[in-house]
């Protein structure tokens, strides 16, 4: 049994608690917020996320799957809005395939019940996390409101804060620390379409709403109550941006110009959109993300990712399984249980960073082309026709395990295949062609 310190208790750190606590360590919890099963929800953080199947995955190991698909919303594709004309829609794969859109906050609550289920893990709610001790393996915390009152806790360290991470931020004083953050030049704004009549949603429910206009987009998923986080993906600077967006009649217009029936559905659309704070949007590498057995990082503290493949908290969740199978394979060396851990994933860690940056130009654009959808039946066909063969990319990341690099890998030559035989037949069809009216 280990004495651990958890530093984070988001999506990462209550899940890594609770399957720490299950497997008999002493856990203890440090978290800056407020509990969040007090109500207290902070703004500004996207209020509802996909879970796919690596995140299912992981909480089926603690027993939580029905009780989280109960309060999440089944998206089966992707619903385009162009600015005028009909609704496309587009299936993320075969029938029954979906995502699940639910709220982080009752995601994070059903984690850290589980931990505490557990009854091996110690909640601290309200301490930051500022500083590591890493020749005694301890990390120092103080009142999140006042500074003060610092508070020394012994233990390995499990740095889980996000991707501000403090933990990763003192090893970053180390030599020979790489670290790399890299901003998206698009930031994002949260907005809220209420339930319609009777609670009912105004907006299909089971597909992802987007609506990509080339240089941004918007995108809106259910919430169980009948509303829809509406998110909408912006650049800071240039003629269509945040920096343009800063009275109520420029946001008024903007709406109306490119996005008129979602704005039919959002009440108070200028006083939201000027008072919600607009977030912005990273890509963080770190190397190492453990020092001997003393300290290891996980989940956005040490490769936090761009949102448009859904995968940052379903990420997150995979390194809490690869953490969990390596201390479990080598209980009495975390050293080498945190080498394990960090071979196994850096790589796939950087592969859905790259994928996930690649996924912004597809959703905000591509999606809305001809070529882009034939291209997708023909790899839904391929697919049907060899299902072990070729698996689509989106397929391979949300509904299987196929660790990310790898998925990149097969994608890559996958594409190439079905790219050379597209070619190929339209060839052959113009050969035939020039052949009968020659
Ligand atoms: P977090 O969930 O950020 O948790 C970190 C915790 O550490 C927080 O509770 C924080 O308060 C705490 N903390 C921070 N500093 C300290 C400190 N010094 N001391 C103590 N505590 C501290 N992922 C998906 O899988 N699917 C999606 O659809 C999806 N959509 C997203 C949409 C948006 C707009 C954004 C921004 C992200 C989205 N993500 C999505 C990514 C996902 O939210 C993150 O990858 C995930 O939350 C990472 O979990 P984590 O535990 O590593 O970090």
């Amino acid at each position: 049994m280990t004495e651990f310190v958890v530093a984070g208790a988001g999506l990462g750190g209550s899940l890594m608690a609770a399957l720490l606590g299950r497997a008999g360590h002493r856990v203890t919890v440090l978290e800056r917020r407020a509990d969040p099963r007090t109500g207290l929800v902070e703004a500004g953080r996207s209020i509802n996320l996909a879970i796919s199947e690596r995140g299912l995955h992981a909480l089926a190991r603690l027993g939580l799957t029905d009780a989280i698909l109960r309060i999440a919303t089944p998206l089966h594709g992707r619903m385009i809005h162009p600015v005028s004309g009909p609704l496309a829609f587009q299936a993320y794969g075969r029938k029954g395939q979906s995502i699940n859109s639910i709220s982080r906050a009752s995601l994070n609550q059903v984690l850290l019940d589980a931990a505490e289920q557990s009854g091996a893990v110690r909640m601290q709610f309200g301490r930051r996390c500022t500083e590591l001790d890493l020749e005694a393996g301890a990390v120092v915390s103080v009142d999140a409101v006042t500074g003060q009152a610092p508070e020394r806790h012994p233990g390995v360290v499990l740095g889980a804060d996000g991707a501000y991470s403090a933990v990763r931020g003192q090893l970053q004083r180390r030599e020979r620390y790489d670290f790399s953050q890299d901003y998206l030049g698009h930031g994002y704004k949260e907005l809220y379409i209420p339930a319609g009549p009777g609670g009912a949603h105004r907006l299909d429910p089971n597909a992802l709403h987007i609506w990509p206009r080339g240089g941004y987009m918007m995108m809106a998923m259910a919430n169980v109550d009948g509303s829809f986080t509406v998110t909408l993906y912006l650049g800071f600077d240039g003629p269509d941006s945040f920096s343009r967006l800063v009275t109520p009649e420029a946001v008024e217009q903007f709406f109306e110009r490119e996005f008129p029936d979602a704005r039919a559905l959002i009440p108070e659309l200028a006083g939201t959109f000027l008072g919600n704070p607009t977030g912005s949007l990273v890509t963080i590498r770190s190397r190492p993300w453990h020092i001997g057995g003393k300290v290891a990082l996980l989940g956005d503290a040490c490769h936090a990712i761009v949102p448009f493949f859904g995968q940052g908290a379903n990420a997150a969740f995979e390194d809490c399984l690869a953490l969990e199978g390596a201390l479990g394979r080598h209980p009495a060396d975390l050293a080498r249980a945190f080498g394990e851990y960090e071979a196994e994933r850096c790589p796939n860690a950087d592969a859905i960073a790259d994928l996930a940056l690649g996924n912004f130009l597809e959703m905000r654009d591509r999606v809305a082309s001809p070529w882009f959808r034939f291209e997708k039946r023909v790899q839904a066909l391929v697919h049907r026709l060899f299902p072990r063969w070729f698996i689509p990319l989106y397929t391979m990341i949300s509904f299987t395990r196929i660790p990310y690099a790898e998925a990149r890998r097969r994608a890559r030559v996958q594409t190439r295949v079905v790219r050379g035989v597209l070619i190929l037949v339209a060839v052959a069809a113009i050969a035939a062609v020039w052949q009968l009216i020659r």
